[in-house]
C-alpha cells in the first residue's frame, strides 16, 4: 500500500486538508494508495511558491539543468522497478509493458538533458554596425496534468521538457495512478533546486484548480473534453495551452495486402494495453476483396490473448483502468449491437473481481456508429467494410479528431495519397505503431494542440526574445 504525499514549495508532506482518496488495482478492486486531495488554497500557495523560485531555475545555466536532469533521469532508474509495479498496481497493465513506459520516459529524460543545452536562436545581420539574435528563454510557471494510461513515459515527456528549458514545473498525475506519480516526482526532486518541482494530487477538482491558476503554460495530456475545459481556462488566464489529446484513429486495410498479416496489425493496434493507447486503432476499414479473411484472423488472434492479471503483453490482456471505464467500452459495443453491428469474439462483460474485458471484434458496422467515430479507449476491434481505397480514406479522414491513422497497402500511390489526404497529426504506412525517436506530431482538430513530444516541445515550453544591438551614436563597434 502506498502512502502518497505532496509536494509544495519544496516541503513533502504539504497540505492534503482537501481529504483523501483510495486507489484500487482493477485486477482484483483491492486497495493500493491513499492519496490526498489538494485543496483550491493549496494549489494557489504552490503556483506561488513556484513563481518564488522560477526566476533563479531560469536563470540557471543551460548545461547545468541538463546535468541536474541527467541525474534526475539516474534516480529515476535505480526506481525504474518500483515504478513499473506501482503502475500495474494502479492501472493493470502487464508488468514488462509498464516496464516499457518506464524505460521510454527515462529515454526521453535523458533525450532532452542532451538537446536542452545546445539550442539557440537565429542570428540576423541587418546593418553592418548592428547585430541581431533570437534568444530563447523559459516561459515560467508550467502545469502539466497527466493521464492514467502510459504514466511514467507522457509524465517524463512533460517535465523533462520543460525543466530543461528552464521553467518550475507544478506536476498533477491521474487520479488513477497517483502513487506512480509520486515515485517518479520523488526520484525527480532528488536531483533538483528545492522548489522547482511540485506535485499536487486529486482529482479533476484539482486539475481545474491548477489550470485556473496565474500559470504561464498548461500543459495538458489528457481526454478531449477536459482539453476543451482546459483550453477555456487559459482563455481567461493568458496562459499558454497545450493540449495532447483523444483520439479516434483508423486502419485502412486495402485490397493487396496478405489478411493474416493486416489482422495482426490490427489485433496490435486495438489490444495493446487493452486498446488504452492514444494511439490504438480504434476503427477499421477494410477492403471488401479481403474482409472475410481478415475478420476471421483477427478473432483468431484476438481469442489466443489469454485475459487476466499477467506480465507478458504480448500473450496478455490486463484489465481496463476501472469498472466505470469497462461500462463506457461494454456500452459502445451494446449499441453498436443494437444498431445491427455482430459481436464476432468477446463483447461479455466477465464474472469475477477487477475491471477485465475480452478482446472483441466487431463486424457489420457501419461508419455512422459511436462506437466506430468516439474514442473507445478499450480492447475493441469495429470492422467497416469498404468498397474501394479511396472510401476507406474517405471514411478515415471523416472524424472529429485527427490524431493519428494507418493504412496498410501495398501501392506507393495509396501510400502518397494517404499522408497527403488525411486530415491527422501522423500518419503510418504498414505499421499500426513504431516511428524514430524523437519524432514529434501536432494533433489536429479534438486531438489537440501543440507540439506534445519530440524536440519541438522545448520549443513549446521556451519563448523567444528579439534583440536589435546597435554601437552608440550611430557609429561602428
Ligand atoms: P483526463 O483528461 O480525464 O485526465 C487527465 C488529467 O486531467 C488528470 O490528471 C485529471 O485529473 C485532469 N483533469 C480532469 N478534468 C480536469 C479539468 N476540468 N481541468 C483540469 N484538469 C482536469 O484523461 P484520462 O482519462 O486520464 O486519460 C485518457 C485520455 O487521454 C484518452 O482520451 C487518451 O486518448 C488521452 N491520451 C492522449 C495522449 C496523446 O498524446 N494525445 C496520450 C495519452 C492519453
Amino acid at each position: 500500500m502506498y502512502t502518497v504525499a505532496q509536494l509544495i514549495g519544496g516541503v513533502w508532506g504539504a497540505g492534503g486538508e482537501g481529504g483523501e482518496l483510495v486507489v484500487h488495482d482493477p485486477a482484483d478492486g483491492s486497495p493500493v494508495a491513499t492519496v490526498p486531495v489538494a485543496t483550491a488554497d493549496e494549489v494557489a500557495k504552490a503556483v506561488e511558491a513556484a513563481r518564488g523560485v522560477a526566476a533563479e531555475w531560469a536563470a540557471t545555466a543551460p548545461a547545468e539543468r541538463a546535468t541536474a536532469l541527467h541525474r534526475a533521469a539516474d534516480a529515476v532508474e535505480a526506481a525504474a522497478e518500483e515504478l513499473a509495479q506501482a503502475t500495474t498496481a494502479e492501472m493493470g497493465k502487464p508488468l514488462d509493458d509498464a516496464r516499457g513506459g518506464v524505460a521510454a520516459g527515462i529515454g526521453t529524460l535523458r533525450q532532452y538533458a542532451e538537446l536542452g543545452p545546445v539550442r539557440g536562436g537565429r542570428t540576423l545581420h541587418g546593418a553592418p554596425s548592428a547585430l541581431d539574435f533570437m534568444a530563447p528563454e523559459p516561459r515560467g510557471v508550467v502545469a502539466a496534468i497527466t493521464p492514467w494510461n502510459d504514466p511514467v513515459a507522457v509524465s517524463c515527456g512533460l517535465l523533462g521538457a520543460a525543466l530543461v528549458t528552464g521553467n518550475v514545473v507544478l506536476y498533477k498525475p491521474s487520479e488513477r495512478t497517483p502513487a506512480t506519480g509520486w515515485l517518479l516526482a520523488r526520484a525527480l526532486d532528488q536531483a533538483l533546486p528545492a522548489g522547482v518541482l511540485s506535485l499536487l494530487t486529486g482529482g479533476a477538482e484539482v486539475g481545474a484548480a491548477l489550470a485556473g491558476q496565474d500559470v504561464d503554460v498548461v500543459a495538458h495530456v489528457g481526454s478531449t473534453a477536459t482539453g476543451r475545459a482546459i483550453a477555456t481556462a487559459g482563455a481567461r488566464t493568458g496562459a499558454k495551452v497545450l493540449l495532447e489529446n483523444g483520439g479516434s484513429d483508423p486502419l485502412v486495410v486495402d485490397a493487396d495486402v496478405d489478411p493474416v498479416w493486416a489482422a495482426e496489425q490490427a489485433a496490435l493496434g486495438c489490444f495493446a494495453n487493452a486498446g488504452q493507447v492514444c494511439v490504438a486503432v480504434e476503427r477499421i476499414y477494410v477492403h471488401r476483396d479481403v474482409a472475410e479473411d481478415f475478420v476471421d484472423a483477427l478473432v483468431e488472434r484476438a481469442e489466443a490473448l489469454v485475459v487476466g492479471p499477467g506480465r507478458d503483453p504480448g500473450t496478455q490482456l490486463g484489465p481496463l483502468v476501472d469498472r466505470r471505464h469497462r461500462d463506457h467500452v461494454h456500452g459502445q459495443v451494446t449499441a453498436a449491437v443494437a444498431e445491427g453491428a455482430r459481436v464476432r469474439t468477446g463483447g461479455a462483460v466477465p464474472d469475477g473481481p477487477g475491471a477485465f474485458y475480452p478482446a472483441t471484434v466487431v463486424s457489420d458496422c457501419r461508419h455512422e456508429m459511436v462506437l466506430v467515430r468516439e474514442e473507445t479507449f478499450g480492447p475493441v476491434a469495429p470492422v467497416v467494410v469498404v468498397d474501394s481505397f479511396s472510401e476507406g480514406l474517405r471514411c478515415a479522414a471523416d472524424s472529429p479528431y485527427g490524431l493519428a491513422a494507418t493504412v496498410l497497402t501495398g501501392s506507393m500511390s495509396h501510400a502518397h495519397r494517404a499522408w497527403r489526404e488525411l486530415p491527422v497529426g501522423t500518419v503510418k504506412v504498414n505499421a499500426v505503431f513504431g516511428g524514430a525517436p524523437g519524432g514529434a506530431a501536432q494533433p489536429r482538430r479534438g486531438s489537440g494542440q501543440g507540439f506534445g513530444y519530440g524536440p519541438e516541445l522545448l520549443d513549446e515550453f521556451s519563448t523567444v526574445k528579439a534583440v536589435h544591438i546597435e554601437a552608440p551614436g550611430g557609429g561602428h563597434w
